[in-house]
Parts: C-alpha cells; structure tokens; sequence
C-alpha cells in the first residue's frame, strides 16, 4: 500500500477536516517543512520557479531524443520510506501522454493525477492538496494534449445533442465550459477547447480553497498550464 493510501486510510471525515485546517496553518507558519523528516530526494526542494524551469529541462531532453538514464534501483530504496515529489501534474489519461517520459523524471519526482480530459472535479483537487500540503509539492501543472479525444467528444455529443453511454456524460458536463467558451469563434474549435479548459482549470486550481489558493496566496505554489504536443513531444505552456 503507498503512503498516500496508507495515510488515507487512517483519516476519517472528521480528521480530514483537521489535516486542511492544520495543512493551512503549517503553510502559513512555514512550520510543515521544520516538522517534517528529511526528504528522501532533497533536490527535489525546490521553489516553484525552480520546479518549472527542471520540467521543462526534462521535456527538452525528451524532445531531443537525449532523456537521462534514471537509477530505479537506488531510487527504490531511497523511496521506501517517503516520497517528496518537486511536482504535480493534472494530465489527461490519453495513453499517448506520459509525464514521467515527457519531463524526464524518475520516480518519485512527480504526483500525477490523471482523468481524461484532465480537469479539476473534488477527487483530483483532494489529490493535488495532498501533494501541496502533505508532501510539499511547489508546482502544479495542468497538461492538456493535441487531438484529446475526450474534448473531441464533448465538441460532438454537444453538437448532435447525442448523449454519451454509461458514466461518460460527466466528462461532457466537466468540459462543455471550454467547449462552450470557444463554440462560434471560429477556427480550430478542438484545438482552441483543449487550451481553454487548460486554462478553466489552472484559474480554478489557483482559486481552489482552502489550501490550493492560501498556498498560491503565500508564493508556496504555482499553478501552470502546458499542451503536449503529439508529433514532437514538445510542452507548450499557455497559462
Ligand atoms: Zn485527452
């Protein structure tokens, strides 16, 4: 079981309430990093700032064709007894998308939490407040890609007025903002909603209370936008 489920495990409602209420002081205090043991990566403790400019390193080498050779066996050990990621990213499930490939990176650098379509619903935003006020995580980035199938298929169900089988109307209802907010503008309306729900979901990200935007608020968190591109693997940021 991961420390994450482990974790999660043992809190009950009422605790949960506790940890988002103390998570909110300790970001306030600075007291969270004092109190907690020492990260099994420590060059993974960086600024926000630092955090984006390494992710894009990595997506640079991958673009190129040079990724690093990454030691999985002394990272396995190192990993066993904690995990302090340098950031989260809010990926679409499109098996094409493979964050840990795109920025380069080796386990334990990145708290991925990935649905189609790749938006903020409560699951996801309970998991990215875990990586910022657990685990310390300065960065958030929402990645969407070219050609998503989910927004391509929110664009199409909406058109024909022709509702999706089973539980896939809520990925409609999720991204229909997006799709909306683009629809009559003209141009590459899939391509135009797959930046605009980027960018939805960064702002609601950021305005996320109570920890997502008291973490932003106190220059602890930034919360950015990026497509993957599918012909070169190139990450380009748009919010
Ligand atoms: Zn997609």
């Amino acid at each position: 079981m991961c420390e994450m489920c482990q974790s999660t495990k043992l809190l009950t409602r009422r605790n949960l309430f506790r940890l988002a209420a103390s998570a909110g002081l300790m970001l306030a205090s600075g007291a969270y990093a004092k109190e907690n043991k020492a990260p099994p990566k420590p060059e993974n403790v960086i600024s926000p700032d630092a955090s984006l400019k390494r992710l894009m390193d990595g997506n640079a080498r991958y673009v190129d064709g040079v990724a690093r050779r990454h030691d999985f066996k002394h990272e396995r050990e190192a990993l066993a007894g904690g995990q302090n990621p340098y950031a989260s990213i809010l990926s679409c499930a499109d098996s094409r998308i493979a964050p840990e490939y795109a920025f380069d990176s080796g386990r334990g650098d990145l708290f991925v939490c990935r649905l189609a379509g790749n938006f903020a619903n409560d699951d996801s935003v309970a998991s990215l407040e875990y990586g910022v006020a657990v685990l310390g995580v300065p960065l958030i980035l929402v990645l969407g890609h070219d050609a998503c199938g989910a927004i391509d298929a929110t664009i199409k169900s909406l058109k024909d007025d022709k509702p999706l089988p089973g539980h896939m109307p809520s990925l409609v209802t999720a991204l229909t903002p997006a799709v909306k907010a683009v629809s009559g503008k003209g141009g590459d309306v899939l391509g135009n909603a797959i930046r605009q729900n980027v960018i939805d979901n960064v702002a609601k990200l950021k305005a996320a209370t109570p920890i997502l935007s008291a973490a932003v608020e106190q220059n602890k968190l930034k919360v950015v936008g990026g497509i993957y591109r599918l012909k070169d693997g190139r990450v380009d940021m748009v919010a």
